[in-house]
């Protein structure tokens, strides 16, 4: 009955903790041509391709935060400064025997090292416990290779990178889906960086 779905609690509100990261999140013909290269590369290595919808760059993890935090999250990220940049994904590699088979840069654009790192450091700065290792850019294309990829990637991805967003995790058994829960602009990006 119509009442009774209204009635329906809403799941996204409440005081649940919500698992959340900072990501660089593809358009959708970047998310296209990312999820080509990733089936190029799966039908080498086998494993679970990553859906297209998934595919993006994790630029800092927070894990399980309760909504105050999150809106505290909301708040540090609207007075980051970046730049916007092109990321081009020419290389490919594998860690953690194939199960993290990824895409990634030559070398990581230095508006993307500053993003990246400004975020951790303001991050730490409001007590937050981020990753100690270094940023390592890279876009997960497949999980639990059983080979190698190539080390280069065939048809490079180009991508202009206009914004960063806040995206919220809910875990399940065929991966992970996304929300989106926030969006901020790098400057010199295009008016029309939405996408999806
Ligand atoms: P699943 O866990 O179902 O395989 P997933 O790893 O994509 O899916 P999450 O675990 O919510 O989903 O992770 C979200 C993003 O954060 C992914 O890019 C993931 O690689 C990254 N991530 C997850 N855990 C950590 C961690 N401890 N440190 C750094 N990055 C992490
Ligand atoms: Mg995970």
């Amino acid at each position: 009955m119509t009442q009774l779905q209204g009635s329906a609690p809403e799941r996204d509100s409440g005081s649940e903790p919500q698992r959340v990261f900072f990501a660089l999140w593809p358009d959708e013909l970047v998310a296209a041509a990312l999820h080509a290269c990733a089936r190029r590369i799966h039908a080498q290595t086998g494993g679970r391709l990553m859906r297209r919808d998934s595919l993006h760059l994790t630029l800092a993890f927070l894990g399980d935060q309760p909504p105050e935090r999150v809106e505290a999250l909301r708040e540090l990220a609207a007075t980051l400064r970046g730049e916007a940049f092109e990321l081009r994904l020419v290389r490919a590699g594998a860690w953690q025997r194939g199960r993290i088979v990824w895409g990634g840069p030559e070398a990581t654009p230095p508006p993307l090292a500053a993003l990246a790192d400004g975020l951790a450091a303001a991050l730490r700065g409001e007590g937050f416990a981020v990753e100690a290792r270094p940023f390592a850019a890279h876009v997960t294309l497949v999980r639990n290779g059983h080979q190698p990829p190539p080390r280069e990637i065939d048809l490079p991805v180009s991508w202009q990178v206009g914004d960063f967003a806040l995206m919220r995790s809910h875990l399940g058994a065929e991966g992970a889906r996304y929300e989106c829960i926030g969006r901020w602009p790098l400057s010199g990006a295009d008016q029309d960086c939405s996408g999806r």
